[in-house]
């Protein structure tokens, strides 16, 4: 047992562990340094300015292409050279950093890479800006696939922290080498070392399981503002949803109509949404051709056509979710993040400022919900986060605002945790709680299961009882013919037809016309009879 005592001395050394925590000192430090750095290449990394890309992605190449060690003396010997002396620990931590910083690059934006673009998407149309949407959206979740490497890399970098040897460091094995050039007990000291590296790896492996956990949202949720600001669930139960059919509607267009802005309501004869001979390509294809179409005030505008005729296109160029290449497009009388000179139009920064200044919201037809966030929370997101909304107001609002699409009670719930109806009614609330002047709906029903289209449906006629400016893609035709005031058929990147749905959808003067309508007409007579 002699041997176990030896060991355990070894363990317990102080000569030992101040190399240890040499070690640690050096990986806490490289760590921090080399995320923040790595974060900015994982971002240079995936920019559309090439050169940007380039210079990342050849740093990248570099670092990890060459070994550690010869960084490390690379470093120590080149510094001095240009007049810059460090000593061997902030060596350490300079070749440290600059090496981790190119792997931790790439596992960041393999993390980043993971979460659906379809949220940044949804997050720019309600004016968030890219940093904030990285900080909010993007990087909580992908965090959770990042942690995992970045434990391997920070354990990695612990034991690695021996290479230092090489420019002087006197940490743990270097440490440990000396004492057995003295003694020769070879198994001893090495497995006392061994131990202490052991130690420090689990504590490691325990801070990446703690953290793991908190980001975990549904045990966040578990744990969430409803504990905290002492919500009961059930003094909640939405009383829009208790009550009976006509009831409930008429309330629902009551509470819908208090919450939109005026502008809607102002009956003017002037546009609100003026497209002008818009063209747009993607490559060499043509998808717009020359668009012309306006929107009144309160109008309700329903976009019919077939797939890939260019309708969402449009869409996002009202908000300038991309950029047109000819005519011009204005929401109530401005250009979105545009200037125009010398009768061109010049694209500002500050993009996502004139996204949120100029009130339009959209709904997607993939929900675009954030999964990080809570019902309650995706809706309060754009109104405190962007337009300074205290937290308060806009808890108020959004609670309000789910009333209101029928769902006070999944507040708390994440959106992997509600039907694809629910989500679409929580990501219409949240469209309506920047208090747009227009909502862009494109195909907000064609995800859902046929049973959860009605739900939807019905929220969306209320906003349009209540005056909200609508303009809805859709193959829903009884309900355009219902709620729409006009109708505008699309094809190939043009307008074929527009009016009102009774002309368009029961006397469409165009062929082209009539076919869709009959080839969309057979479609839901074979699901019926399916
Ligand atoms: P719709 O919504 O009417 O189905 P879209 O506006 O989505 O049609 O697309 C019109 C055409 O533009 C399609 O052919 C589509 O493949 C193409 N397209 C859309 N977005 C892009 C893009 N980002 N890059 C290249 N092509 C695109
Ligand atoms: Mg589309």
């Amino acid at each position: 047992m002699e041997w176990a005592t030896e060991v355990l001395s070894y363990f317990t050394s102080d000569f030992l562990w101040a190399g240890a925590v040499l070690a640690v000192k050096i990986t806490v430090v490289s760590m921090v340094i080399g995320l923040t750095f790595g974060l900015v290449l994982a971002l240079m990394r995936m920019s559309e300015y090439r050169p940007i890309a380039g210079v990342a992605w050849v740093y990248i190449w570099v670092m990890r292409g060459t070994p550690l060690l010869l960084q490390l003396v690379f470093i120590f010997d080149a510094l001095p050279l240009v007049g810059l002396k460090f000593d061997s620990f902030t060596t350490a931590v300079i070749g440290f950093s600059l090496n981790q910083a190119a792997f931790s690059a790439e596992i960041l934006r393999g993390g980043i890479l993971s979460v659906s673009p379809q949220q940044a998407v949804a997050a720019s149309s309600l004016g968030m800006g890219p940093m904030l949407t990285l900080r909010r959206i993007v990087l909580p979740q992908a965090m959770r696939a990042i942690l995992p490497a970045l434990a391997n890399d920070t354990i990695g970098m612990l034991k690695m922290t021996s290479v230092a040897s090489v420019i002087f460091v006197n940490e743990l094995t270097f440490r440990a080498q000396q004492i057995v050039g003295e003694n020769f007990k070879f198994f001893t000291v090495f497995a006392g070392a061994g131990l202490i590296y052991l130690l420090l790896t689990s504590i490691i492996s325990i801070v990446q399981m703690t953290l793991e956990r908190s980001l975990d949202p549904d045990r966040r949720q578990q744990a969430g503002p409803r504990g905290r600001l002492g919500f009961g669930r059930r003094g909640q139960v939405a009383l829009p949803v208790a009550t009976a059919g006509p009831a409930r509607k008429a309330s629902r267009v009551e509470t819908v109509r208090e919450l939109i802005p005026a502008a809607s309501a102002t009956s003017s004869d002037q546009p609100f949404l003026q497209c002008t001979n818009v063209w747009k390509a993607y490559g060499e294809r043509d998808v717009l051709k020359g668009i012309s179409f306006d929107v009144k005030p309160g109008e309700v505008v329903a976009v019919i056509g077939p797939s890939g005729s260019g309708k969402s296109t449009l869409l996002r160029l009202v908000n300038h979710l991309e950029s047109i290449d000819q005519g011009e497009i204005r929401v109530g009388g401005r250009y979105v993040g545009y200037v125009k000179e010398n009768g061109h139009l010049k694209p500002i920064s500050g993009r996502a400022r004139a996204r949120a200044e100029v009130g339009v919201s959209m709904v997607f037809q993939s929900f675009n919900l954030f999964a990080n966030l809570t019902a309650l929370e995706n809706i309060m997101e754009a109104p405190v986060r962007v337009h300074g909304v205290p937290k308060a107001e806009a808890e108020a609002l959004a609670r309000r605002l789910l009333a209101a699409v029928g769902l006070s009670s999944h507040a708390d719930h994440l959106p992997q945790h509600l039907s694809g109806g629910q989500q679409q009614r929580v990501a219409i609330a949240r469209a309506l709680a920047v208090k747009p002047r227009l909502m862009l709906f494109d195909e907000p029903t064609s995800a859902l299961d046929p049973e959860l289209v009605g739900e939807v449906l019905s929220v969306m006629r209320a906003l349009a009882e209540a005056g909200m400016t609508m303009v809805i893609v859709t193959h829903e035709i009884r309900f355009a013919r219902e709620v729409a005031d006009r109708v505008v058929f699309f094809d190939d990147g043009n307008i074929v037809e527009e009016g009102a749905p009774a002309d368009v959808l029961d006397r469409p003067k165009m062929e082209r016309t009539r076919q869709f309508l009959s080839a969309i007409s057979n479609e839901s007579d074979d699901e019926e009879v399916a």
